[in-house]
């Protein structure tokens, strides 16, 4: 005891007041191999033409774009995406003060930049991230996994305007009308002549105005029911604004079903993150990726969360970046669509992408039930299909339908001659006729060629490798960079935060 109370303890040297406590150079403190150095060395490399048109010229001087970029680049693979927090870094962080060169920019200048001055130029900056990966070696961009994902929107849960609404609203609003016209013209019939149009289809404020104004004006020197008087009252009040208001919301939303009120680019879907679990839809873009290698080769944000519609423009827009198709595209079912599988063809692109039931036509009781279309026999050379008892069904037609892109597809319809008294009918089909089939041969050729590619060891191959590498960037993205809501609202600015996720992915992947 007595001796090791003798012993003093012992401590590093340690003076806060020493005249330098940084060394001369910020370098000697920056790891030969960290990623800061790469960010610098990517974007130094980069042409910012582009970025440089943005600034008008003269007035006082600016940040330079290539500073600010770096810096932006370092704190979306630093996990750090307020602009506040950027600030924050760059005053305290010794990586963030070696990329700026010990300058200083505010939380609005931060976002002055990453909003207005990145817009419509990141995707092109991106483009050029990846083609230096390309010329390094790290990526090719021939062969592409292509997957989206939900991220929801930086929006209330509560502010929404849903499509049907505004549709159930218009609706009652025709009824009440007809039925004020209905009950005008029973009692002031002669009044009323040559007015107004007596259905009401078609209504806007103007038309409801009007035909309210003529309604009142007809009934002025008439006993009128004191409820009449009251809803001619509420509706001459109430009926214009709302059709107004509808009218308005009905533009915001284009082709979409619903918005939020508080980011209107953004549209309600279903999020594969449920807490909750009840299935609540939640306002979000859907974000579109290619990658190889887990590496991200392009992005883009949609507002519909359909993938199936959304490949198009996404293999358009990795043209546009790279003026080249990829060789090879590998995707899940949800892009199994003959729109699609046709476009693959004509882009002479070799597609690996299931369809709905690729799973399940594997399955013995699928191969094994013989009223399933895909079991029937099928006489090619003279157009009839066989059915299990052996009866012919010959083409009695065809159809048309148009999908929600507008891709128009070819139907044949076949029937069956007599289906009454067959033993088997209950297993077959369920309708009171005799029983039809309905049959797209274009889809189905494409579908056996996707079987039988999708089966060959290529295929095997692509197939394994798909989650693991465009599913697993999403997860990184979502788990390990702690991204799951926006921080922007609209759609440009959305398209930028993903597009500075995707270059600090790349880079940190690249690092690491
Ligand atoms: S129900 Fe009609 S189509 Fe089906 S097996 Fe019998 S005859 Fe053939």
């Amino acid at each position: 005891m007595g001796n090791s109370k003798s012993k003093k303890p012992v401590f590093k040297a340690y003076n806060p007041d020493q005249l330098s406590l940084l060394p001369p150079s910020l370098e000697e403190l920056i790891p030969e191999n960290h990623v800061v150095r790469i960010v610098r060395k990517v974007v130094d490399q980069i042409n910012i033409d582009s970025l440089l048109s943005k600034y008008e010229g003269g007035g006082c001087s600016s940040y330079h774009p290539k500073m600010l970029l770096k810096v932006i680049i370092y704190a979306y693979i630093s996990n750090i995406y307020s602009s506040r927090k950027i600030e924050s870094s760059v005053q305290r962080d010794i990586h963030f003060m070696w990329l700026s060169g010990m300058q200083r920019p505010d939380h609005n200048t931060i976002n002055r930049f990453r909003t207005n001055k990145l817009k419509g130029v990141l995707k092109e900056v991106f483009g050029q991230v990846v083609l230096l990966m390309v010329d390094a070696g790290v990526v090719n961009i021939k062969r592409v996994f292509v997957d989206g994902t939900k991220i929801e929107a930086n929006a209330n849960k509560y502010t929404f305007v849903w499509g049907k609404s505004i549709v159930r609203n218009k609706q009652r609003i025709k009824d009440q009308l007809q039925e004020l016209w209905d009950y005008a013209q029973g009692v002031a019939a002669e009044e009323l002549q040559d007015n107004n149009p007596t259905t009401y289809e078609e209504i806007d404020s103007e038309k409801v105005s009007k035909t309210i104004a003529s309604i009142n004006q007809a009934l002025s020197n008439k006993p009128v029911e004191k409820k009449v008087k009251q809803k001619l009252n509420y509706a001459k009040r109430t009926w214009p604004k709302a059709l107004d208001k509808y009218k308005a919301q009905e533009q915001k939303m284009g082709d979409r079903n619903s918005y939020s009120k508080t980011d209107e680019d953004a549209t309600f879907m279903r999020m594969k993150e449920d807490h909750m679990r009840n299935g609540q839809l939640k306002a979000g873009y859907n974000w579109q990726i290619s990658t190889s290698d887990q590496f991200i080769l392009n992005y883009d944000i949609y507002q519909n969360p359909t993938d199936t519609l959304t490949l198009p423009k996404h293999i358009e827009s990795f043209k546009e970046l790279y003026q080249t198709y990829p060789e090879v595209l590998v995707a899940d079912a949800g892009y199994g669509s003959e729109e699609n599988y046709e476009l693959l063809d004509k882009l002479k692109i070799e597609g690996y992408v299931k369809y709905n039931y690729f799973h399940k036509e594997q399955k013995k009781k699928y191969k094994d039930n013989p009223f399933l279309v895909a079991n029937l026999f099928y006489n090619k050379e003279k157009d009839f299909y066989v059915c299990p008892m052996g009866q012919r069904m010959e083409k009695i037609g065809s159809s048309k339908r148009k999908t929600k892109s507008g891709f128009e597809q070819n139907y044949s319809v076949y029937q069956a001659k007599n289906c009454e008294g067959c033993p088997m009918r209950s297993l077959c089909h369920k309708s009171k006729s005799d029983r039809r089939l309905s049959v797209n041969h274009n889809l189905q050729k494409h579908k056996s060629v996707m079987r039988q590619r999708l089966k060959t060891e290529q295929g095997l191959k692509h197939r394994s490798q798909r989650p693991a590498d465009v599913e697993a960037v999403f997860g990184n993205i979502k788990h390990n960079k702690n991204f799951k809501r926006f921080y922007l609202r609209g759609k440009e600015k959305v398209a930028i935060e993903v597009g500075l996720l995707a270059i600090a992915h790349n880079l940190a992947k690249m690092a690491n």
